[in-house]
């Protein structure tokens, strides 16, 4: 058993790759029905916190679960690594779905199945890489400058995402139901700060793990990320007659 999902590995980074680029291909052209997105047409639904909690739950779990069963040593580098993704994962799965657990709005199950298979995929290849190549980190990488730079670059980006999802919960506290102009912190630059942090931490990530899969999921979170900054960006824009001109969709002052 454990042989098969060795022997997979290598297949299934091609397959995370394809993926990454399909994705990009199709967001270029359809917006992915949910939040403001959200539209008929694509089958039954679900509640938007069970959606959420079911998909970052799996990504919670398969990641930890695989570097435990693949029999790769626990060192306390790996546990770094658990303590990072658990860490960014229990307030995706836990945190957020708790904290929308109000809301009337749902999301097409299709999405939430979608998520779930890229899930299983991306915790899969990221848990493994530590059996199959746990070689590289015979040294102390826990003082390697890839090592120190990808947690900083993590922890930055973890930090950002976290503000810039809180500060477009504040909006509708502050200012009823309903889509508000955001203008705290990074959202004077940019229409999806929180995007722009995401792919920042897993940047970090893929730097201080130094591995096919780390930049795999970087690489996809900007496939999956960019179209639906440009989404937002445009949807701003046409909703917003006063949306400022200068702000960008994801990178300040670039793009
Ligand atoms: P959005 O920015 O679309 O929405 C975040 C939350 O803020 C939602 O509850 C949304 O409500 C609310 N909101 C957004 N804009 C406004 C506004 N102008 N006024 C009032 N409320 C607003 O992010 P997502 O829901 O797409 O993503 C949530 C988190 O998950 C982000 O941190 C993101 O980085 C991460 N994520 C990561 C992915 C990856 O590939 N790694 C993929 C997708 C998300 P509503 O739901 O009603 O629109």
């Amino acid at each position: 058993m454990i042989e098969a999902f060795t022997d997979f590995y290598p297949a299934s980074l091609w397959v995370y790759a394809v993926i990454s680029i399909s994705t990009l291909i199709a967001l270029v052209f359809i917006d992915a029905p949910y939040g403001r997105h959200m539209r008929d047409g694509w089958g039954p639904s679900i509640r938007a916190p069970w959606g959420w909690l079911i998909m970052e739950g799996v990504a919670l779990l398969v990641m930890p679960l695989c570097v435990f069963i693949s029999g790769a040593e626990i060192t306390p580098l790996t546990l770094v690594f658990l303590l990072m993704w658990c860490g960014h994962y229990g307030n995706r799965a836990l945190g957020d779905s708790w904290r929308m657990r109000d809301t009337k709005k749902t999301m097409p199950l299709i999405i939430m199945l979608m998520a779930v298979f890229y899930n299983i995929l991306n915790g899969y290849t990221n848990g493994w890489h530590f059996l199959v190549n746990a070689e590289m980190y015979a040294g102390n990488w826990l003082l390697d400058p890839r090592f120190i730079i990808g947690v900083s670059i993590f922890l930055i980006g973890a930090s950002l995402n976290i503000r810039s999802d809180q500060q477009l919960r504040r909006l509708r506290e502050e200012k009823g139901p309903g889509y508000h102009v955001p203008n705290a912190g990074l959202h004077r630059y940019i229409a999806a700060p929180n995007y722009f942090a995401e792919i920042l931490e897993w940047i970090g990530w893929a730097i201080a793990v130094w591995s096919i899969p780390g930049a795999l999921f970087a690489f996809y979170t900007f496939c999956n990320l960019a179209p639906r900054a440009h989404a937002h960006y445009t949807w701003y824009k046409s909703t917003f007659p006063d949306y400022p001109d200068q702000r960008k969709r994801l990178i300040p002052f670039v793009w």
